[in-house]
């Protein structure tokens, strides 16, 4: 009778214990790796620090405490959590190196629950929590699957202008080379891809995110494989390709990169999400100029896509998404004086509201923030004659220490003559001398976890 109690005991502790995974994503250099670090950092440290005001559960002393667990999917790298901190606890800190691939960590949470049903079953309960890290340039690869190799190809020659078609120069030149009937020519083949991923390396280099194939410029464990070796090609649709032409080895690998590498992401990856959070790095486009924030909205326009789950919708026709809470979240805000915060949430809201109307439709909960992972600087003021305006102090990425007013955030997206007249200058800044047993600094970590975990801490 006691054992029998005893199962019954485990079975409804083990499916009341709720799990969830949540998403982190973004484009290379907004801030995937210093979030993640520090979102398992500050989880580690709720039994023994109170920095979590904004998380209700922690404010209601109801998290006991996090402990690391095994990760169950054990295809997918584990995330590189300790060598991060060890980069980030040094007497001289530096940030982690950022993400390349797909990577898991997860945690298990106590808790107090003060739902009525979770607490008819015991005092405490356990939430499972599966931390992913991938790149955000693979959700650029979604339209792929809607085109075949001609209208790809069309897509991308449509869209050389301006800087672009400056930084294609070379691998345009390239393909001239090509007799795309001729027999396969291997070495060809590869020579002209590789200028043309250094082409989109070039575009991401000079700010410009919107870069297709996203895998290209972020390959993982693909690096090298033939499968990441083709280019857009000039040719006639209707005219049939030779068998064992340079044509057909490039739509003979399209398709696979189509099945094999996009499919299989949304499949074995993206489908499985609970939920997502989207980081993005608005400041970065602001110091750049005009071209290179419109290429971010459109890049983020495209990455929103892949939450459109209406019946229509690609990711809708070939899998069963899951997520149901999107988060966007405006990285770095240590970069700018606490004045500025507001803006750069509306400035957010500006570049993803098109696409947030369709989706918020759809039934996806979606919500902005502005956060700092891991604050790098200090708020102060500064004197100027009579007046004190609000300045950052930190140290530069080359050791020396600054104070700086970085200037306003625009309200609103800047029109082209804004970079003429004002300009931005948001320096980067190395992460401040932590002690070992406290958890990092940040700016509303806590808010951004309220939104993603909170209903599932009750
Ligand atoms: P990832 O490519 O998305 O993984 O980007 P990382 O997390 O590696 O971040 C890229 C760079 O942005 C870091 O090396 C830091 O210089 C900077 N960074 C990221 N998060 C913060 C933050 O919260 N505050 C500040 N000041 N800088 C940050």
């Amino acid at each position: 009778m006691k054992r029998i109690k005893q199962e019954v005991n485990d079975f409804l502790h083990r499916s009341m214990d709720s799990h969830v995974r949540i998403a982190v994503t973004g484009l290379s250099r907004a801030g995937k790796t210093a979030f993640i670090t520090s979102l398992v950092n500050q989880l580690l440290h709720t039994s023994t620090h109170h920095q979590l005001p904004l998380l209700s559960a922690t404010r209601d002393r109801r998290v006991i405490g996090a402990k690391r667990e095994p990760q169950t999917n054990m295809m997918v790298p584990r995330f590189a959590y300790d060598e991060a901190m060890l980069q980030l606890q040094g007497n001289e800190p530096n940030w982690p190196e950022p993400t390349r691939d797909v990577s898991e960590i997860r945690l298990a949470l106590k808790y107090k629950p003060n739902k009525k049903s979770k607490k008819l079953l015991s005092n405490t309960a356990t939430l499972h929590l599966d931390i992913i890290d991938y790149p955000g340039e693979w959700l650029l690869d979604l339209p792929l699957l809607d085109m075949d190799f001609h209208q790809w190809s069309q897509s991308q020659f449509t869209a050389l202008s301006g800087k672009r078609l400056e930084l294609a120069k070379p691998w345009l030149e390239e393909l001239d080379k090509v007799d795309l009937q001729a027999e396969v020519d291997e070495h060809l083949l590869q020579s002209v891809a590789q200028s043309y991923t250094q082409y989109l390396h070039a575009c991401k280099e000079h700010g410009l995110h919107w870069v297709q194939p996203g895998r290209f410029v972020l390959p993982g464990e693909l690096e090298g494989a033939p499968v990441l070796q083709f280019f857009p090609c000039r040719f006639d649709p209707e005219h049939k390709a030779a068998r064992d032409s340079n044509l057909a080895m490039m739509k003979a690998r399209y398709h696979e990169y189509q099945t094999k590498v996009v499919k299989a992401f949304y499949k074995h990856h993206f489908s499985t999400f609970d939920r997502q959070i989207v980081l993005v790095d608005c400041l970065q486009p602001l110091n750049t100029g005009y071209e290179s924030f419109m290429d971010m909205r459109g890049a983020l326009e495209q990455l929103m896509h892949s939450f459109r789950y209406g019946r229509s919708s690609i990711v809708k026709r070939l899998f069963a998404p899951r997520i149901d809470k999107v988060l966007f979240a405006a990285t770095k805000a240590d970069h700018v004086t606490p004045d500025q915060h507001s803006n750069l949430v509306s400035l957010l809201q500006q570049m993803v509201h098109p696409a947030w109307q369709t989706a918020s439709f759809e039934n996806i909960e979606m919500n902005c923030l502005s956060m700092a992972s891991i604050q790098a600087t200090q708020t102060g003021y500064i004197a100027n004659g009579e007046q004190s305006i609000p300045a950052i102090q930190g140290i530069s990425l080359s050791g020396e220490p600054m104070t700086v007013y970085p200037g306003e955030v625009p309200k609103k997206l800047p029109s082209a003559d804004y970079w003429q007249s004002k300009g931005f200058e948001f320096t980067a800044f190395k992460p401040m001398v932590n002690q070992q047993d406290d958890p990092l600094p940040h700016i509303r970590m806590d808010k951004a976890l309220e939104y993603l975990l909170g209903d599932k801490l009750k």
